[in-house]
């Protein structure tokens, strides 16, 4: 109460009031807000290290042991706190918003619990044991969650969310990568014999979108399917020893419904687009009506999947049996709607996949735009007859009525 009675002072009114964004608010905002703690974060990731060994020394505390366990009880704090902090931040109501006024507390968090990572005291080992410890997840998972889950819930981000794989030719790729050298193998935990010797580029489990671009070595990967079906050799990236998305069972069982039908398709790609999903928590979620509502949102929606959208109730991601269930609605869709998840497309390029999403979810923002007002007028099933039989499409004739 009192946070709040605080945060709703004038100085702390940072929000962007301009219609458009100013320069001012340009540089501000996004050089100089995120660059103090990215630099920061720089520096730890270079020195934090070499002044915990060759500073400090604790590469003989605890026999070693130290540094190893160290690490990985911080990330289980960091961890807890990410979810403690998103908790928080979702029941935050002031005039700046949920986030904004965490963001502001982040700032000076991260001077100091940066400063405090670098003033380890000479004192016994126990006492600087102890102050590694807590200086080191105070400024982890701390100061730094606060500003990263901010990030998250501006909405500029949507964490790992999606995944694509694609078909590639070995044509292609030769002139890139030596297809002998194997640089480890992953277990696929399913029988993909159909696609044995198979490329594909594919993106990394945990990873972002966000960060696909700056740093595709690390964030995707150029597999092989091996002889046996059962793993794939990783020829191209996952740099830090990550491997390919835990739904890529998924993606390839859909590639190989969608070759058996379209010799030609290549793509697969999953994603959480936010008004189909909206769609889905109104609307009946039997395929033949779902995609009848889409196709009278636009008019260029029974010529863009005239086949329609297969629905899947909700199941649990990421195991065998969603990944079946997908294929299975592959043989007849190029888009497969998971229940209260995201949504699955297939095509034979990135461009025709995205574009099949993204018509849609266009379908649907029109859809929660409209489905709580009378609707006076609508596309007739004539008119979409009419239509699809103009533009000469195959389009699923028991959906109509
Ligand atoms: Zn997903």
């Amino acid at each position: 109460m009192m946070c709040q009675k605080i945060m709703d002072r004038k100085i702390f009114h940072s929000r962007v009031k301009s219609e458009d964004v100013t320069p001012a608010e340009k540089w501000l905002g996004y050089l100089l807000g995120p660059a103090g703690a990215l630099l920061l974060n720089a520096v730890l990731a270079t020195y934090l290290n070499v002044y915990y060994t060759d500073v400090l020394k604790l590469t003989t505390v605890w026999g070693g042991a130290f540094l190893v366990v160290f690490p990985i009880i911080s990330k289980i704090i960091d961890a807890i706190t990410n979810v403690i902090m998103g908790y928080i931040i979702d029941r935050t109501r002031t005039a700046q918003g949920k986030a904004r006024p965490w963001l502001l507390l982040s700032a000076p968090l991260l001077t100091v619990t940066g400063i405090l990572l670098f003033t380890v005291p000479s004192a016994s080992e126990t006492v600087q044991v102890i102050w590694v410890m807590v200086s080191y997840n105070l400024f982890y998972s701390f100061a730094y969650t606060i500003f990263t889950a901010n990030m998250y819930r501006l909405g500029w981000d949507e964490r790992n969310g999606g995944n694509i794989s694609c078909l590639l030719d070995e044509g292609e790729v030769r002139e890139y990568l030596d297809l002998n050298g194997v640089l480890r193998t992953i277990p696929l935990g399913f029988n993909a014999a159909p696609l044995a010797g198979r490329l594909f580029l594919v993106t990394g489990t945990g990873k972002y979108f966000k960060n696909m671009d700056a740093d595709p070595e690390n964030n995707l990967g150029v597999v092989r399917i091996t002889s046996d079906g059962q793993a794939a050799d990783l020829l191209w990236g996952y740099r830090d020893g990550g491997r390919f998305t835990s739904e890529f069972p998924a993606h390839l069982m859909s590639h190989i419904a969608r070759l058996a039908v379209d010799p030609e398709n290549r793509v697969v790609m999953h994603t959480h687009p936010t008004h189909t999903l909206a769609m889905n928590y109104i609307h009946e979620l039997d395929e033949k009506k779902f995609t009848h509502t889409l196709w009278e949102m636009c008019t260029e929606c029974i010529v863009v999947f005239p086949e329609g959208v297969g629905v899947l109730p909700w199941m649990l991601c990421g195991t065998t049996s969603i990944g079946e269930a997908t294929a299975a609605k592959m043989k007849d869709f190029r888009l497969v709607v998971w229940a209260m998840h995201g949504i699955y497309g297939a095509g034979k390029t990135m461009d025709e996949t995205f574009g099949l999403i993204e018509t849609v979810e266009k379908a649907a923002q029109i859809y929660m735009l409209t489905a709580h007002l009378p609707r006076r007028n609508t596309i007739q099933d004539d008119q979409l007859r009419e239509l699809a039989e103009f533009f000469g499409v195959n389009y699923r004739k028991d959906f109509l009525l």
